[in-house]
């Protein structure tokens, strides 16, 4: 089952504010999980300034009828979104057929956003509207996807909802055009466990021991001086200038010299870092030309002369 462990970043890359609801990376539904596009709900429960997310506990826990949690964000008054989960989640249930999305099991294509509004006597605040919009430009280019990708659960669901209220989705799907169009940079991650995106042989061990992880685990292995990298494949949409940032989880007893390759239009170039401090963040490995297409762009590599296990998590393009 996939997860989808970039959202916090994303959604904080697209200038959305972000409350992390614990712990949003293990809570998830089983079953399987491949989204190709985000459905806006409401979650009919009132609120306001001073009760900014009534239906968050619901949102987490679910109800006696239906087990939690049910979406992987809540969106509250003030527009602030509460990451929930970064799996399967209990928000869509059978799809029929919408736009691109074809009939089938909603929760397992589709990411689901509840707008912390009651939909009959009350609209979305124009913060949660403008944030939601933030939020799906920013998913979908993630997901690779276009607008149209970007459904409300009035037009999937099978049992008659009528969420979310008081706006046209048309227009919910022009604006998030717009906002991919004239918004952030394109930018990418790939995590260790991205699905077909990272590729390392098996003298690279799995660990989740530091907490300062991307996602649930990462790689390592000892330096040799030989060559067995670990790769991150993007799909690079254009030629042109990309930042390249690296997340390591760092300890006195990782390595000091760790080179990461990066193959660039004029050949691979090499940067080395000390995975020994500044963990648990994004850290710049410079600007790049790289060419488009789909391909293995970023390595770390095991050739280091440096004592101490060589670590491979996440890597960052962002088209500067
Ligand atoms: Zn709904």
């Amino acid at each position: 089952m996939a997860t989808i462990p970039w959202l916090v970043d994303v959604l904080r890359s697209a200038g959305v504010q972000v409350v992390v609801e614990g712990d949003w990376l293990n809570r998830m539904r089983p079953g399987s999980f491949d989204p190709i596009g985000v459905l806006w709900h409401h979650t009919a429960a009132t609120s306001s300034a001073s009760n900014p997310h009534p239906a968050l506990n619901i949102c987490i826990n679910g109800r006696s009828d239906l087990p939690g949690p049910l979406c992987q964000a809540l969106v509250d008054y003030h527009g602030v979104f509460h990451v929930i989960s970064a799996g399967r989640c209990n928000h869509a249930g059978t799809a029929r057929a919408s736009g691109p999305i074809p009939a089938g099991d909603g929760n397992t294509m589709l990411i689901g956003w509840e707008i912390d509004y009651n939909g009959v006597s009350q609209e979305m605040t124009a913060a949660q509207y403008n944030a939601s919009v933030a939020a799906t430009a920013a998913v979908l280019k993630q997901l690779g996807k276009d607008s149209s990708y970007a459904r409300g659960h009035r037009e999937t669901s099978t049992t008659g909802k009528i969420d979310p209220s008081f706006i046209d989705l048309n227009v919910m799907r022009s604006d998030v055009a717009a906002k991919m169009a004239g918004g952030p940079a394109w930018s990418s991650i790939v995590d260790n466990a991205t699905a077909g995106r990272f590729t390392a042989s098996t003298n690279w061990g799995t660990s989740s021991y530091s907490g300062q992880r991307y996602g649930g685990d990462y790689r390592f292995a000892d330096p040799v001086l030989a060559s067995d990298a670990a790769w991150y494949k993007f799909n690079v949409p254009a030629a042109g200038n990309y930042r390249v940032d690296a997340w390591w989880p760092a300890n006195a007893g990782y390595n000091a010299s760790t080179p990461y390759i990066i193959a660039t239009s004029s050949g691979n170039q090499t940067v080395h870092v000390d995975q020994r401090v500044t963990g648990g963040q994004w850290r710049i490995l410079g600007t790049f030309a790289l060419p488009a297409g789909d391909a293995n762009r970023v390595a770390v590599s095991r050739w280091s002369s440096a004592p101490g296990l060589i670590i491979a998590d996440a890597v960052r393009l962002t088209r500067v």
